[in-house]
């Protein structure tokens, strides 16, 4: 078959499995309200948790270094487009993470590639939670490392790997909070696995970084876990710190390593500086203005309460991601259209995204919204 046929054969059977896919173009964001396709919308399919993507310090921190520094940076980070606003966040992420050194790159994806295809090779073993975000799974096997995938939070089997795994490299890579099902790995068990296995662990806290632990630093901070359990630890900057990019944060020789050897990383434009300073805004809203993390908890609280009492078919999750499953990609469809005719935004989410068969909604909720909205 030649491209165009097999192209559109594959269109076919999207069609017919319902999982075609559509932008929706938002033309304005207005906090909690969004104009998607000339239609005003209740957001609940944001990942800006704290409401930080449109903070006004942290806008206004984002114009500042456009006038500072201008917008693109012109240069790799080694070559000619380190700036200090760089300098100054990753100094500043690893104080307020309890890590030794960070390097920030230009998104979760080419974090989480970058570090795995650095660190693992053909020899090393890579254990993973099988609800991992694409991209650990994605660099894992862009190393050619053996992949080996354990049951969903199931710590038995995540054990067997370990003893399994031969070789002298083994990695053990978590969500810490799962983004379609919102609960969160058992951290602590991953880190005395790997302990007791000499492995590295990793944990992406995409989800988990503005939103659980008493002070929002994420699932670290919840689970009593620091820097020496978890010696790489990836903060994509896209969702709570409502920016661009992604912070990786380990020990000084690990990213000297990284930043000296890692192909994303050595031949990828840096991300724009006003970007980095905005970053650095967010985690400082993060470190001093606990009211939004405040409100996002208890906006969460407010939703498992009125969601219990309304017998919603919720999963088990204390995070901001609150999914109702629903089971076919038709019937998902069908209810986001219901729900966006009454003026809400709430995504069905399909396969590949999801195991098939287990289509849903995912609710997103941020401190942005209003009990009222809510209920
Ligand atoms: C969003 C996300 C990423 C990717 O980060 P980007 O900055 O959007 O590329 C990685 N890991 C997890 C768990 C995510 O949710």
């Amino acid at each position: 078959m030649n491209l165009i046929d097999s192209i559109r054969a594959s269109a076919i059977q999207r069609d017919q499995l319902q999982l075609r896919r559509h932008r929706r173009i938002q033309q304005q964001r207005d906090g909690a309200y969004a104009v998607v396709d000339g239609q005003r919308l209740l957001n609940f399919s944001s990942n800006d948790y704290l409401g930080f993507a449109q903070h006004p310090a942290v806008k206004a921190a984002f114009i500042k270094g456009i006038e500072r520094y201008g917008v693109g940076s012109a240069g790799s980070a080694l070559v000619s487009g380190y700036f200090s606003a760089h300098a100054d966040l990753e100094r500043q992420a690893a104080a307020l993470f309890g890590y030794d050194a960070c390097l920030y790159v230009g998104s979760g994806y080419l974090a989480n590639i970058g570090v795995l295809q650095t660190l693992l090779d053909e020899k090393s073993v890579c254990v993973q939670d099988k609800l991992n975000h694409a991209c650990l799974i994605d660099g894992a096997r862009f190393a050619g490392s053996t992949l080996m995938r354990f049951a969903h939070a199931d710590m038995q089997h995540a054990e067997r790997l370990c003893s399994q795994a031969a070789g002298d490299n083994l990695f053990i890579v978590s969500d810490g909070v799962f983004s379609m099902d919102g609960d969160s790995a058992d951290i602590r068990a991953l880190a005395s696995l790997a302990k007791q296995h000499a492995a590295t662990l990793m944990i992406d806290d995409a989800h988990g970084v503005g939103v659980l632990g008493a002070t929002g630093l994420g699932s670290l901070q919840a689970s009593g876990l620091c820097a020496s359990d978890v010696p790489l630890l990836i903060i994509p900057a896209g969702k709570a710190l409502g920016g661009h990019g992604a912070l990786i944060l380990s020990n000084s020789e690990i990213i000297q390593h990284l930043l000296e050897t890692a192909r994303p990383y050595l031949f990828s434009t840096a991300p724009a500086p006003a970007m980095a300073a905005s970053v650095s805004e967010a985690l400082n809203l993060l470190a001093h203005a606990p009211e939004y993390h405040q409100q996002l908890q208890s906006n969460i609280a407010t939703f498992k309460q009125l969601a219990q009492q309304a017998a919603l078919p919720v999963m088990p999750s204390s995070s901001a991601i609150q999914p109702i499953m629903v089971g076919s990609n038709a019937h998902a469809l069908q209810l986001s259209e219901i729900l966006r005719t009454r003026g809400f935004w709430l995504s069905a989410i399909r396969p590949p995204t999801v195991p098939a068969g287990k289509a849903r909604l995912r609710i997103t909720l941020t401190a942005l919204h209003t009990p009222h909205q809510i209920e």
